[in-house]
C-alpha cells in the first residue's frame, strides 16, 4: 500500500483493524483530545468499502465505515427476495469483509450502522443476533456500534427504547449512537422534512434532553449523540443551512457542570456533513464531535468519474468491437476500468474530508 502521508506517533497505539469496546474508547478519546474527527462514510458494496480503506491508508487516518439499511440491502443484492432479511445479511456480509481487510490496510476502523427508526428496530436486533454469535466465536462484537434514530418519537420513549437495546449491546462492548432533535433532509426515507425555519426547536437539540439521555444511558454503557444544530442530509443551495455549532457546546457544558464530569463528556456525531462550511466543521469538532457523516459528496465523487469515462469512450459502451475499424473495446467496457475510476474519485474526495476534520496523518494504528 503506497502512502503519501507520514504517520504521526500517537500516545495510544492500537492494532490495525476494526475497533470495539476499550479500543473504540481509546480511538474516540484520541480524536477528542487530539482535536480531530473521523469521516463516517456510507458504503454500498466492496468498491466503496475498499475505496474508504484505500483512502484511510493513503492518508494515514482512521475512519468510520457505515451502512444505512438501504446500503446493507444493496450489499446483499437488490434482487434478494426478502428485503428485511437482505438488510441484516447484507450488513453482516459487509462487516465480515471489513474485518477481513481492515487490518491489512493498516488503519483502525469503526464499523457502524446508520439511522434505524422505530420500524427498523428489528433490523438492529437482527444484526445483534449475528453479533452475539460472532462474539461467542471471537470474543469481539461484529460491529463497533449501531445507531437508533428514534428522534421522531416522544423523548421518553426514544431514550427508554435506546436503554433497552443498549443493555444488550453493552454486554458485547458495543456503542449505541442515538439521535436527539431531527437532522433535516432525508436519507433512505428516514429523517424529517427539510425546514428552513431557524427557530424550529426540533432542528436544534435541547441541552435538557441531552442531560436526560445522559442520566439514563451513561450507567448502562457507551453511547454517542447525533445532536441537531441545523445540519441537514444532502447538499442544498448555499444560505439554506444555518449551522449553529454552539448548540453542541451548550449540551457539553450542561452535562459537565451538572454531573461534575470532565470537560466535553459527550461523544458527539455530526450528521449531514456533505456541503458544510469548513470553519463550522472545525468549530463543531472543537466541541467534541469525533465523527462526521459524509455520504452525498462521496456518492457524487464515486459517480462523476464514471460519467467522464463513459463520455470519453462512448462507443465502447454501445459496441464490443468498433463498427468502423474493428478495434476491440474490451479494455474500456471491462467493469474494472470504470469502477476503478469511481474508486479513485472517492479516494480523492475522502482525502479532502480527512483534511477538513484534521485527521490526516493521525492514525493510531501500530
Ligand atoms: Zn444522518
Amino acid at each position: 500500500m503506497s502512502t503519501s502521508v507520514a504517520p504521526t506517533p500517537a500516545a495510544t497505539a492500537l492494532p490495525a483493524g476494526v475497533v470495539t469496546g476499550a479500543s473504540y474508547d481509546a480511538l474516540v478519546a484520541a480524536c477528542k483530545s487530539g482535536g480531530y474527527a473521523l469521516p463516517a462514510v456510507n458504503v454500498t458494496g466492496t468498491n466503496t468499502v475498499n475505496a474508504v480503506l484505500e483512502a484511510a491508508a493513503k492518508n494515514r487516518a482512521d475512519v468510520v465505515i457505515q451502512l444505512s439499511n438501504g446500503g446493507a440491502q444493496f450489499y446483499a443484492g437488490q434482487g434478494f427476495p426478502d428485503s428485511a432479511t437482505a438488510k441484516v445479511l447484507g450488513a453482516v456480509s459487509a462487516a465480515r469483509h471489513v474485518h477481513m481487510m481492515a487490518a491489512h490496510y493498516g488503519v483502525c476502523v469503526v464499523l457502524h450502522t446508520d439511522h434505524a427508526n422505530k420500524k427498523l428496530i428489528p433490523w438492529v436486533e437482527g444484526m445483534l443476533d449475528h453479533g452475539e454469535r460472532f462474539f461467542d466465536e471471537t470474543g469481539s462484537p461484529l460491529f463497533s456500534s449501531h445507531m437508533l434514530d428514534l428522534s421522531e418519537e416522544p423523548l421518553e420513549w426514544n431514550v427508554g427504547e435506546c436503554a433497552r437495546v443498549l443493555e444488550r449491546m453493552a454486554r458485547l462492548g458495543m456503542n449505541l449512537e442515538i439521535e436527539l432533535g431531527v437532522t433535516g433532509g432525508e436519507e433512505d426515507g428516514i429523517g424529517g422534512e427539510f425546514d428552513e425555519s431557524a427557530d424550529n426547536a426540533k432542528l436544534y437539540t435541547q441541552p435538557d434532553d441531552v442531560l436526560h439521555a445522559y442520566d439514563v444511558l451513561n450507567p448502562i454503557g457507551r453511547f454517542s449523540v447525533a445532536a441537531s444544530f441545523g445540519n441537514v442530509h444532502g447538499v442544498y443551495k448555499p444560505g439554506n443551512v444555518k449551522l449553529r455549532p454552539e448548540i453542541l457546546k451548550a449540551s457539553q457544558d450542561l452535562v459537565s457542570s451538572s454531573r461534575s464530569t470532565g470537560p466535553r463528556p459527550l461523544d458527539l456525531v455530526f450528521h449531514g456533513g456533505s456541503g458544510s462550511d469548513k470553519a463550522q466543521i472545525a468549530e463543531a469538532v472543537s466541541y467534541g464531535v469525533f465523527k462526521m457523516n459524509i455520504d452525498t459528496d462521496t456518492q457524487f465523487a464515486f459517480s462523476a468519474p464514471v460519467g467522464e469515462f463513459v463520455d470519453a469512450h462512448s462507443k465502447a459502451f454501445k459496441y464490443q468491437i468498433d463498427p468502423d475499424d474493428g478495434t476491440p473495446f474490451k479494455s474500456f467496457y471491462d467493469p474494472r476500468k470504470w469502477l476503478r475510476a469511481a474508486e479513485v474519485g472517492m479516494v480523492a474526495r475522502l482525502g479532502e474530508a480527512f483534511a477538513d476534520l484534521g485527521s490526516t496523518g493521525k492514525s493510531i494504528a501500530k
